[in-house]
């Protein structure tokens, strides 16, 4: 990259999809930070939602521009308006999502042969393996950002590497990771969708992501070296060259906090409802239940999941998220009197809530998760300890980072990842109320056990701050990544 930081310009490409598009545009601002002109490639629908980004931009003079490119929803056979993950209908419409994506390579060459000067660097995600292509048409270095952890990283490269998960009978038979600095188990239902050689849908996939990766200049993760140093040393032999940056959420709401609050529209009223009820009640006795932007859970489980969370003895913030509002579920609630009953206990969210502003308050004292990564260093960002249930993607390999490895999380105890494409087929409860209830209790109160996981926690997120303060690891990463000759 050239030797002047102000003559850097990094194409920000994403995936279409909120747990892409807000660690993007948070790295997008931590580049333009640092004295780097960002483009970020978006489409109208998800331009019109990260406005944000561009109001924070012009208040604090950073150079960030978002380049609109329109996305083939009819084309590739989705409903019109379908330009972002959330929008889709079922999941079983991400297959076509992708092969959307893959359409925007046209467009974006077209866009970049008009250019008079080139960007200096691409940084692209990882589900968009394309992008190798383009970088190579027009001779731009090029790295991919992952927005998992090190640990992930290396579990699924040793996985693929060894193909252990082929040799067991069964898919429940648990096996050992091998090559790993700790004993990680893992059984084949628990491995995402693509890296299982049977799924028709992701054939391929893995094989692309990896092909992508391995052919950039190196890799940007959202993670930071103190968190998982011996996976991102593990990982260092693998990729060429590794930069962990993150928390990017915590850089975000340290630098930028006094804007963040701006996107109303967004948020709707959900940010006064949490934050009084936050307020109202004792430091740490709120449990947030939340399952981040793709969650496609049965009514019979949530229904569950409402009495558990009744039944415990805290206080809690439930986001049913938008595609878990069906009309059953509204129908069952109405009738239970659910909401009215649990008046002053609990607030229900429906559609999107504040979360980090939730994670970071200091009467939240323990995140019922489903795992993302994003909820998972906002967590660890905010010092609050987590209810693990691993759902879909990589969300296993989260869980025992966070209760085996880090030690600051408990189990809610499921065992199989839940194919989102057969969700439908049948109602399945995989965790009842009692399950709820215990973890709950086990994570807010638990004696001993539970003060050291809280103390964990708290030492984590302090390790967190540093690694984002000037000088700490991830803000010289970062620097170092800026002057890097790729
Ligand atoms: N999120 C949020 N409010 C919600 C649900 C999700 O702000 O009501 C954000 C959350 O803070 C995180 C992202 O959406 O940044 C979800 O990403 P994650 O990787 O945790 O899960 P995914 O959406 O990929 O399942």
């Amino acid at each position: 990259m050239a030797s002047q930081t102000n003559q850097q310009h990094f194409l920000l490409i994403p995936l279409m999809s909120q747990s892409h598009l807000i660690p993007f545009t948070e790295m997008a601002k931590l580049f333009a930070s640092n004295g780097v002109t960002v483009t970020i490639v978006l489409t109208p629908l998800n331009a019109a939602r990260f406005n944000m980004v561009i109001d924070q931009a012009k208040s604090s003079n950073l150079k960030i521009q978002f380049q609109l490119l329109p996305f083939p929803c009819v084309e590739a056979g989705l409903p019109k308006g379908c330009e972002n993950m959330d929008t889709l209908p079922s999941p079983k419409y991400q297959p076509l999502f992708f092969a959307a994506c893959n359409m925007l390579k046209e467009p974006l060459e077209n866009w970049l042969s008009g250019l008079e000067k080139l960007p200096s660097c691409i940084v692209s995600d990882i589900c968009l393996p394309w992008t190798s292509n383009v970088a190579s048409k027009f001779n731009i270095p090029r790295v991919v950002f992952h927005a998992i952890s090190c640990f992930t990283l290396l579990c699924s490269h040793n996985i693929s590497l060894s193909k252990v998960h082929e040799k067991v009978d069964s898919m429940s038979t648990p096996f050992v990771v091998p090559d790993l600095p700790d004993t990680i188990e893992f059984t084949k239902a628990q491995l995402p969708e693509v890296m299982k050689q049977d799924s028709k849908a992701w054939k391929g996939a893995i094989d692309q992501f990896k092909e992508s990766e391995l052919s950039a200049q190196g890799i940007l993760v959202n993670t930071f070296e103190e968190l998982e140093k011996v996976y991102v040393r593990g990982y260092e032999k693998v990729a060429k060259k590794v930069w962990c940056i993150g928390p990017l959420s915590l850089h975000d709401r340290l630098t930028f906090n006094k804007f963040g609050k701006d996107d109303k529209g967004f948020i709707d009223d959900s940010e006064t409802k949490c934050l009084k009820f936050l307020i109202s009640n004792k430091a740490c006795s709120v449990i947030y239940a939340c399952f981040g932007s793709l969650s496609f859970i049965p009514t019979s489980q949530l229904k569950e999941l409402a009495l558990g969370l009744e039944a415990s003895n805290h206080p809690f913030i439930w986001v049913i998220g938008k595609n878990d509002c069906s009309i059953e579920l509204e129908k069952w609630l109405k009738e239970e009197n659910f909401e009215e009953r649990t008046k002053g206990k609990g607030v229900i969210v429906k559609g999107w809530a504040p979360q980090v502003e939730i994670l970071s308050h200091p009467s939240t004292g323990g995140f019922l998760s489903h795992c993302g990564w994003n909820s998972t260093m906002e967590a660890i960002s905010s010092g609050v300890p987590m209810i693990t249930w691993p759902m879909f993607a990589e969300q296993f390999f989260n869980e025992k980072l966070i209760v085996q490895v880090l030690k600051i999380g408990v189990r809610i105890g499921v065992e199989a990842f839940v194919d989102p494409m057969e969700i439908y087929k049948g109602e399945k409860v995989l965790v009842k109320k009692e399950d709820v209830k215990r973890a709950i209790e086990n994570l807010m109160e638990n004696g001993v056990e539970g003060e050291q996981r809280r103390n964990k926690a708290k030492e984590i997120k302090d390790m967190a701050y540093k690694a984002v303060e000037d000088g700490g690891s991830s803000d010289s990463n970062c620097k170092l990544f800026i002057q890097e000759k790729l």
